[in-house]
């Protein structure tokens, strides 16, 4: 009897869920945008997607960029004043994207 315990497969399966904040849907097309609240709260635009600290996603739609800005769907989603300089740097990006 060397039955082996099943330890170790029930771990939760964390899928990190990337879902544009105006939109809701994710991003499988063309990717998503990532913003990061820093630990010291200043706000990026994250291409690197490597940076630590609370994401929110955005598509690279125009349509969505502007219904985030108006509705402040990033300051919600990062729980901090997102200054609009970082939407303009989202516009852009996304401006160039297309
Ligand atoms: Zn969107």
């Amino acid at each position: 009897m060397s039955e082996q315990s099943p330890s170790g497969s029930r771990k939760p399966r964390h899928v990190p869920v990337r879902t544009c904040v105006a939109c809701r849907t994710s991003g499988q097309k063309r990717g998503l945008i990532r913003v990061v609240r820093l630990t010291d709260g200043s706000v990026l635009v994250d291409m690197s997607g490597k940076a630590n600290g609370r994401g929110a996603y955005l598509c690279f739609e125009l349509k969505c960029i502007q219904q985030a800005r108006k509705q402040k769907k990033l300051d919600r989603g990062l729980k901090v004043t997102v200054p609009p300089s970082i939407y303009d740097e989202i516009e852009q990006i996304a401006t160039n994207e297309e």
